[in-house]
This record gives structure tokens, sequence and C-alpha cells, in this order.
């Protein structure tokens, strides 16, 4: 496994992989749900790549750029043993060089759930990708659903600017009781390690509900804010029963929807979400 930092390198790198390159974007402090991701990339792929960069500009000003958890030691091990061959961890100057000038704006899906919270949110993260699938130009690039709205967003961005790359999007990987893992988990303290997984009680009390034959999209949102409500050391800041293309809002009886949701447990703001499907 090689790591490199500048862009000569990683050019240098590159042009040595076999195809097809399968690469894996993350911000590091690496978990199961980030190796999954690899592992999948290493069963489809000839080469594997995975950047490691905490990217300034998804951050808003209030949130937690500065205090992100970061273990590139850990990070390079636990990469090596998943078999990955190159892993690029670029600095801000190497991203974002004096007088960068340059971002993308994926409109209509990046409106509303994460992008009407985190404003600006997604033009730092369709930047960053577009940047690392133009720096390492690969076949395959795998996300997680996790981030819902982030894969509706790539596929957008890549599809509308015609990056010949194929977007695919891997299972949520989840701890034993539940709870999605989280780089952010490592903020979670005492008991709200505990009340964290309020989210998934949520989002499988609406499925149950969806399953004996609750299909009205409210009659699933107030089923999520009731069970999050009911743990006191949660703060809901919005559930959302949506339209997994477009992720509006649903009204009315639902036959395949996204659930998610993004709920304040003690300081750390987490998110998640489940698929409903009828077919
Ligand atoms: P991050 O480091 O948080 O930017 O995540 C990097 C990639 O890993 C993104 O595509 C995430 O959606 C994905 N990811 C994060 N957590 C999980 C998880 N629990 N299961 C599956 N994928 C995940």
């Amino acid at each position: 496994m090689k790591t490199v930092t500048t862009l000569d390198e990683l050019w240098a790198e590159r042009a040595n992989l076999a195809g097809p390159v399968g690469l894996v974007p993350t911000m590091g402090f690496l978990h199961e749900g980030h190796l999954s991701l690899v592992r999948q990339a290493r069963e489809e792929c000839a080469s594997v790549v995975v950047s490691i960069f905490v990217n300034p500009t998804q951050f808003g000003p209030s949130e937690d750029l500065a205090t992100y958890p970061r273990d590139t030691d850990r990070d390079l091990a636990l990469l090596q043993a998943a078999g990955t061959d190159l892993v690029w961890t670029p600095t801000v100057e190497v991203m974002y060089p004096p007088g960068f000038q340059t971002y993308v704006e994926v409109e209509g899906v990046s409106a509303g759930l994460e992008g009407e919270r985190r404003p600006g949110h997604f033009r730092g993260v369709a930047t960053v990708v577009a940047k690392l699938l133009a720096a390492i130009q690969p076949q395959r690039a795998y996300f997680g659903q996790k981030d819902a709205q982030q894969t509706v967003v790539i596929r957008q961005m890549s599809r509308d600017l015609s990056f010949p790359v194929d977007v695919v999007i891997c299972p949520t990987v989840r701890e034993p009781d539940g709870l999605a893992m989280s780089s952010r988990n490592a903020y979670l303290h005492g008991d709200e390690r505990a009340a964290a997984t309020v989210l998934y009680q949520a989002l499988t009390a609406a499925r149950a509900a969806f399953e004996t034959g609750s299909r009205d999209a409210e009659t699933l949102r107030q089923i999520m804010a009731a069970t999050i409500d009911a743990e006191p050391l949660a703060r809901r800041q919005y559930v959302s029963c949506a339209d997994p293309l477009t992720l509006h809002e649903l009204e009315g009886p639902v036959d395949s929807a996204l659930l998610s949701m993004a709920v304040f447990v003690g300081r750390t703001r987490l998110i998640d979400n489940l698929m409903l499907d009828n077919a």
C-alpha cells in the first residue's frame, strides 16, 4: 500500500494501477462502515484507492471541523489490512490552494433535509467529490447509504457533469444495538451512547407500523417523532418521510419512502435513515 499527499505523487502512483479502479472517499477515523466500502471495492475492482480528507468546505461555521476526530496512523493500518492499494491524504492546501474559486452546486436534491439545516454542506461535498473523481479517475466510487441525501446528490452531480464513473451505494453498517456506525459516535459520553439507539428505534418503529398497514406519511413521521421525544437525552431536529428520488416530503399514503432524521444526543448531532419499500 502506498500513501501519497501531493497531486504529482497521486498521479504518478495512479498511472501504475490496474483497472478497474475503485475509489472510497472518507474523512478518516475509520470504522467498520468505511471498511465495508473498502471490502466491496476490493471484491469488484482490480485496484482500490481510499482518500482521507476532513473537508473544511462541507462544515458550517458553528460545526465540528476543529474537533473532528482524527487518527491517521490507525486508519492506515486498517486500510492496509483491508487490502487497499493507494491512500491519498491531501492537505487543505493541496485540495484548496490559494486563489481557489470553483465550487460545484447541485440544486434541487441538495435543498431539503440536511441541506436545509446545514447550509452550504452539499456545495462542499459536491465540490470535494468532483475533485476526487477528477484527480483519481476511478471507474467505480463507493458511498454509504448512511448518508442517504449525499448519495442522491453525488449521483446527480456525477450524471450532470458526465463523470465516467459508476456510483455504488453500500448498506449502512450498525452496532449490535442498531446505532449506525459513525466517526461522530466518538463524541457520545456516558448515558448518551445508550440514548443514541433512539434513532434506530424510531426508524424501526415506523417501519413496523408501515409493514402492518400504516401507510400515511404524516403518521410515520409522528411515530418517529414520538419515539425520539420519549428519550430525555435526545433532541429532534427533523424527521422526514420523503420520496427516495426527489427527496420531497410525502403526504398521504406511501408505497416507498426514505425515512430519515437528524437528532442531537447531548451536543452530538446524529443522522440515520431507512428505506421503506412495499415491493
Ligand atoms: P465519512 O468519513 O463520514 O465522510 O464517510 C465516508 C463514507 O463512508 C461515506 O460514503 C459514508 O456514507 C460511508 N459511511 C459512513 N458511515 C457508514 C456506515 N455506518 N455504514 C456504511 N457506510 C458508512
